[in-house]
């Protein structure tokens, strides 16, 4: 055969094919015209095989790559959180822009300005709502809240022989206007217990209803704040939730979301089909919604319990109670706490009361909280139970798992979602205290030293959660890139010693908006050179922050180059002064503070200029193009061919 011919055969050129076969084995050398046919059938062959193994090598590499790409971009997906981190800090872990992690930080109900600390709960939440996986940077430095958390969690779960059934704790959630808060008080009026004690609507967050002689505690904030509030802190205050829908409307936006916490929070549920008398409503179109978003109703074969009620009319209410005891029938087992050890539990309502100052709604989680015993939030004092009253507003002594109680006494209102505990060691507390006081105070002094813009820093007290978002909203939006607001700490109720203490380690102003220090407080800032501001009104507030930073900012005082002198000539040098002539070369050459001189595009010294002559006769200015003389008070280090710079000071 042809060599050329074999060449052909292959898709090769013949030099190609020369250089390739001492590689396969084969020798013809470099001039052969022909080769024997045998061997050209066996070159063949050999190619083929090779070309075919070459084939699946790549295949295999080409595969390999793709999954370490997708390793790779797995591997993007994944977070590293410390304890502690601003959102700034936070956004910029996750690389997304600020604004979207602040709206997805609000849309949880964490209303946090730019600079401030989240914690790695708050974090990891959201992380892992944008699709994140999350592990934590530092787990020895866990700070104190999920600790709270932990500890809550292992109580709940420790099972030890005290552990007795306690009453369920329901949710109710859906979509605005399906009848959340109508079904709460149809199901309230259904209790004969609180209708007997004279009915008095008394909304403390929670009340409890009794059926065959066993009690449900309703958690009663409409909507899912309260419990996206908890989630968020990672308590499971719920037990079971209900699923409002209306007949009428079937599944909306709001409905899919409460979906989504309810089987992210893996909480059994009930289906309340609500509004069934309307003449519109269409139960059979609300199941066949559910089905369609794999929500089986248990009549259709599935395992979703539906309820057909009307709030309005009363009916079904009822059988919803039965439904909502036979999921806690279901999860009896975990439906359990130990009544006999230090109670703990979660704020789910806390105001402050004109009359009776901070009070808050605890439920119970473990234990018995009682009349007189210290509560702590975060390894903090937050005062003693002097009174506690249950939903019928009636004063009771005792609080036991699965109830909620008012509390009064209250150094402070709790944020809803925060977990409250009795401390079992008042002075290891103590001591507690003081370390978390000294690492607080650690952490502000570094940020004020690291940041190289200036900050204004504030405390924020305010009489209620809305009013105080919409302060922390407020300020964030004034801050520019010269002044930072940093805002050292916020919450709700009076301002306190501790507020004013820390105010003057980290030089914070207090602002109090609806809330007022008491009289020994006052003193105490007065002593510490403290300032207090209180507000009613939030445009107010804004208005006095805006003038601080006016007053703040120095000002600036910049200089704006007025013309170039090129130096032609030194006509006299002494120690401290000099009288030079030149060209000048662009702008302006006048009397100004700051002349500086430059050779080879690089200052070397810099000085005053005294005078400006122009053929020996002193001037205001010389314009460009000009020559002239001027006299330097500065070091004598000028040069001919040097250029002299001239600056005025602006404004
Ligand atoms: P929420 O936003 O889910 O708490 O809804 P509401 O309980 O405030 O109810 C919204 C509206 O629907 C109110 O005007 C109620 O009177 C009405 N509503 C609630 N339940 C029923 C019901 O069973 N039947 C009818 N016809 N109207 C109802």
């Amino acid at each position: 055969m042809n060599v050329t011919e074999l060449a052909r055969q292959l898709k090769i050129t013949t030099s190609e094919l020369f250089d390739k076969l001492p590689s396969l084995g084969f020798d013809i050398g470099r001039r052969a015209i022909k080769v024997d046919d045998k061997i050209a059938f066996k070159i063949i062959e050999v190619w083929k095989h090779k070309a075919k193994e070459e084939r699946e090598k790549s295949r295999i590499e080409e595969i390999r790559g793709t999954a370490q790409e997708e390793a790779v971009a797995e591997k993007t997906k994944q977070v590293e959180l410390p304890s502690l981190l601003t959102v700034r800090e936070f956004a910029s872990l996750l690389d997304l822009p600020v604004n979207k992690v602040l709206g997805e930080l609000m849309k949880n109900g964490v209303l946090v300005s730019l600079n401030e600390k989240i914690d790695f709960d708050t974090a990891s939440i959201i992380s892992e709502e944008l699709g994140y996986q999350v592990s934590s940077l530092d787990e020895s430095d866990s700070s104190s809240e999920p600790q709270a958390q932990q500890r809550l969690e292992s109580i709940l779960s420790e099972k030890d022989e005290n552990f007795t059934a306690r009453p369920p704790v329901v949710v109710v959630m859906g979509h605005v206007d399906h009848g959340k808060t109508k079904i709460l008080d149809a199901i309230r009026k259904t209790d004969v217990v609180s209708t007997e004690s004279g009915g008095i609507t008394q909304h403390i967050g929670a009340y409890q209803v009794h059926r065959h002689e066993r009690t449900i505690t309703f958690i009663d904030t409409p909507g899912h704040e309260a419990f996206t509030a908890m989630r968020s802190r990672g308590a499971r205050a719920a037990d079971i939730a209900v699923l409002v829908i209306a007949a009428d409307d079937s599944i909306q936006p709001q409905t899919k979301e409460a979906i989504k916490i309810i089987t992210d929070a893996k909480l059994p549920f009930v289906v309340a089909i609500n509004k069934v008398d309307k003449p519109e409503a269409n139960i059979e179109k609300v199941k066949q919604d559910l089905a369609s978003i794999g929500l089986q109703p248990d009549d259709w074969g599935g395992s979703i319990m539906c309820v057909p009620v009307s709030a309005k009319e009363g009916t079904g209410i009822e059988d919803l109670l039965e439904a909502i005891l036979l999921l806690a029938d279901m999860d009896k087992e975990k439906i359990m706490a130990d009544p006999n050890r230090l109670a703990i539990g979660t704020a789910i309502e806390s105001h402050i009361d004109k009359g009776e100052g901070p009070v808050a709604t605890i439920l119970i989680q473990a234990g018995t909280l009682r009349v007189g015993d210290s509560l702590c939030l975060d390894n903090s004092l937050y005062g003693k139970v002097k009174a506690l009253r249950d939903y019928k507003g009636m004063g009771i002594a005792a609080a036991g798992p699965g109830t909620p109680a008012k509390i009064l006494g209250l150094k402070l209102a709790p944020a809803v979602g925060s977990i409250l505990e009795v401390p079992s060691d008042l002075k290891c507390l103590e001591k507690n205290l003081k370390t978390h006081k000294m690492r607080q105070e650690k952490d502000f002094s570094t940020q004020s030293s690291a940041g190289e813009s200036k900050a204004l820093n504030f405390i924020i007290k305010a009489d209620v959660l809305g009013s105080l978002g919409a302060i922390v909203e407020s300020l964030a939006k004034l801050e520019t890139k010269e002044i930072k607001i940093k805002i050292v700490s916020k919450g709700l109720g009076m301002i306190t010693e501790a507020d004013v203490l820390k105010a003057e380690t980290t030089k914070a102003k207090i602002i109090g908006f609806h809330v007022k220090p008491t009289p020994n407080v006052s003193d105490l800032a007065r002593d510490k050179g403290v300032v207090i501001d209180y507000y009613e009104v939030i445009y107010h507030l804004i208005e006095s922050v805006q003038k601080d930073m006016a007053d703040m900012k120095e000002e600036e005082v910049k200089k704006e180059l007025i013309g170039k002198l090129e130096i032609l000539k030194v006509f006299r040098k002494e120690n401290k002064n000099m009288i030079v002539g030149g060209r000048v070369q662009e702008g302006q050459i006048k009397v100004c503070d700051t002349g500086i001189v430059t050779r080879d595009g690089k200052p070397v010294s810099s000085g005053k200029i005294v005078r400006v002559e122009c053929a020996k006769q002193v001037v205001d200015k010389a314009v460009s193009g000009s020559e002239c003389g001027v006299g330097f008070e500065g070091k004598p280090v000028i040069e001919p061919g040097d250029i002299l710079e001239f600056y005025q000071a602006v404004e």
